[in-house]
């Protein structure tokens, strides 16, 4: 076979200093390695939790002012929200991450790609709304019933792949927007019009559970009356993270019964 041998001595000193280092490496890990976490749960925790960053969407910016009324401009409203919202998130240990970090101009697509490029996360936009009539008043949230992104890499050529992204059911973000809904009913006693399903931009063509709510009108002069009071946009972003925590822990306790009613 004309295999390099070593002597004997010589052998047993090498299996020796393996034995050790193997040794060693191993203490090194079990030290190093968080205390009482076993092997298998960290698949365990990646099932239950349903997401690992919130992202913040504070709707127009920079030479984008949104909706107006008077000196009022929506861009400083989703902004000041988004703040509070990452504030009460962050003191609750959620990481998160907003589209943009000032009054700056980002395009849709650029959020999008944003969005799009960080993993096992969900998404609010935070807008304000205008309408015709001076009268309407009240929250939405809004929810794309679709992905347009649903087949990613090399499937989106196939045509008939692509279809099939298309067609995917948008649950999640269905359901989060329904508890964000509810929540901001309940703390601001604004009229309820409801979730509503539309192919908004950065809610179609991101592949992370996504809304957009409608915060109140512009136009009408009580909700502007409101918005400029700190106490109500402080319980606008109460109600958004209430109903983030809700969605995480209802996703959290039914996928524990699922594991708990498992083999
Ligand atoms: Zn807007």
């Amino acid at each position: 076979m004309g295999r390099f041998r070593l002597s004997e001595p010589a052998g047993d000193l090498i299996a020796w200093l393996g034995l050790i280092l193997m040794a060693s490496a191993f203490l090194i890990l079990t030290m190093t390695r968080e205390p009482s976490l076993p092997r298998t749960s960290f698949r365990y925790h990646k099932k239950t939790e349903p997401f690992a960053l919130v992202i913040l969407d504070p709707g127009h910016g920079g030479q984008d002012s949104g909706a107006m009324a008077g000196n009022v401009l929506e861009k400083d409203l989703t902004f000041d929200i988004a703040e509070r919202v990452d504030r009460l998130l962050g003191s609750q240990g959620i990481p998160t991450l907003l589209t943009r970090t000032g009054d700056s101009y980002v395009s849709l697509t650029d959020r999008a790609k944003l969005i799009n490029r960080a993993d096992h996360a969900i998404v609010v936009s935070i807008h304000f709304n205008d309408g015709p009539r001076p009268e309407a008043s009240g929250i939405e949230t809004y929810f794309a019933a679709q992905r347009t992104t649903g087949v990613p890499g090399i499937a989106s050529w196939l045509p008939f792949l692509q279809k099939v992204g298309n067609v995917q059911p948008n649950v999640e973000s269905q359901s989060l927007a329904q508890f964000i809904q509810e929540q901001l009913v309940a703390h601001t006693q604004a009229i309820n019009r409801g979730t509503k399903a539309e192919q908004f931009y950065v809610l179609a063509n991101v592949r992370h559970p996504a809304v957009l709510v409608e915060g109140g009108f512009l136009t009408n002069k009580n909700e502007i009356g409101k918005l400029a009071d700190a106490n109500y946009r402080e319980q606008l972003a109460v109600a958004i993270s209430d109903g983030i925590l809700k969605y995480r822990d209802t996703i959290k306790a039914s996928s524990d019964n699922i594991d708990g009613a498992g083999p």
